[in-house]
């Protein structure tokens, strides 16, 4: 049995990896199709707990905006079924899950009204997805509870691995990437790759550095905003995003010139 276990970490560790956009190699044992199940339920979850925002203008910008980003994904990010939804609630928060579903409250549309920064938000989100941040996370979670289970083994002289609890860890519950914060590694590449994107799409890479301007003043406020509790320090994004954007603005200026300019802010 503990031969066996040991063979399938190796054969998981083996088989498993994966390379993200940004060339890194990832550790992927569960694929997006196998958490699509986990992902639906999460976000039938958090509409049975919201109410929908039922307003035409919002809607259309938050599609327009998801729309300009996602045309400039690679073809297969492209054909994936993206799907959005206003939540209401006054909360400053957004989120995507595994499977293109996003989320976006209102809280976050009164705060940002704005395409450019509404299109920073989504950007980071998106690149979540594309990254499989979420699939990761999980394979990680598997990889770490296999290898205990394995240190366990050795010490305990060869007793039935508790098989389930590993199991239990894939079936996941509903909190696939949802309200858990993600490492900063993958915080890092969905800064990155977001900011790039919405430039690509025409939008002003220097709006990702405002708003975490914006939100590393709120952080001490009375009520910080939601999205902080999952994306932590403001300060060094905020300088980070902000020499990237002065990179960023050939991308930008290349995108305008090429006629592409998403006008997706209400009138
Ligand atoms: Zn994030």
């Amino acid at each position: 049995m503990k031969r066996g276990l040991l063979l399938a970490f190796l054969l998981i560790l083996l088989v498993a990896c994966a390379v993200a956009p940004s060339g890194r190699r990832q550790l992927l044992i569960v694929s997006d199709e196998q958490l699509e199940p986990a992902a639906a339920a999460s976000f039938e979850q958090i509409r049975a707990r919201y109410p929908e925002l039922v307003d035409r203008d919002r809607q259309a910008m938050l599609g327009c905006v998801v729309e300009a980003l996602t045309q400039k994904l690679p073809p297969r990010w492209q054909r994936l079924r993206w799907q959005t939804v206003i939540l209401d609630s006054p909360e400053v928060n957004a989120f995507a899950l595994p499977g293109g579903r996003i989320g976006v409250y209102r809280g976050l549309l009164d705060r940002f009204p704005d395409q450019d920064r509404l299109a920073a938000v989504l950007g980071h989100e998106i690149a979540h997805v594309v990254f499989r941040h979420g699939a990761e996370r999980v394979s990680q979670q598997f990889a770490a509870a296999t290898a205990l289970e394995l240190a366990a083994l050795a010490r305990e002289g060869g007793r039935d691995p508790r098989s389930r609890e590993l199991l239990a860890l894939l079936g996941l519950g509903a909190q696939v990437g949802v309200l858990l914060p993600f490492s900063r590694l993958h915080e890092q590449e969905a800064d990155r790759y977001g900011q790039e994107l919405m430039s690509r799409a025409g939008f002003d890479p220097r709006a990702a550095a405002e708003l975490w301007r914006e939100l590393a003043r709120e952080q001490r406020g009375p009520r910080p905003p939601a999205w902080l509790s999952t994306h932590p320090a403001p300060r060094e994004r905020e300088a980070e995003l902000s020499a990237r954007a002065e990179a960023l603005l050939p991308l930008y200026q290349q995108a305008l010139s090429a006629g592409q300019r998403p006008n997706c802010t209400p009138p």
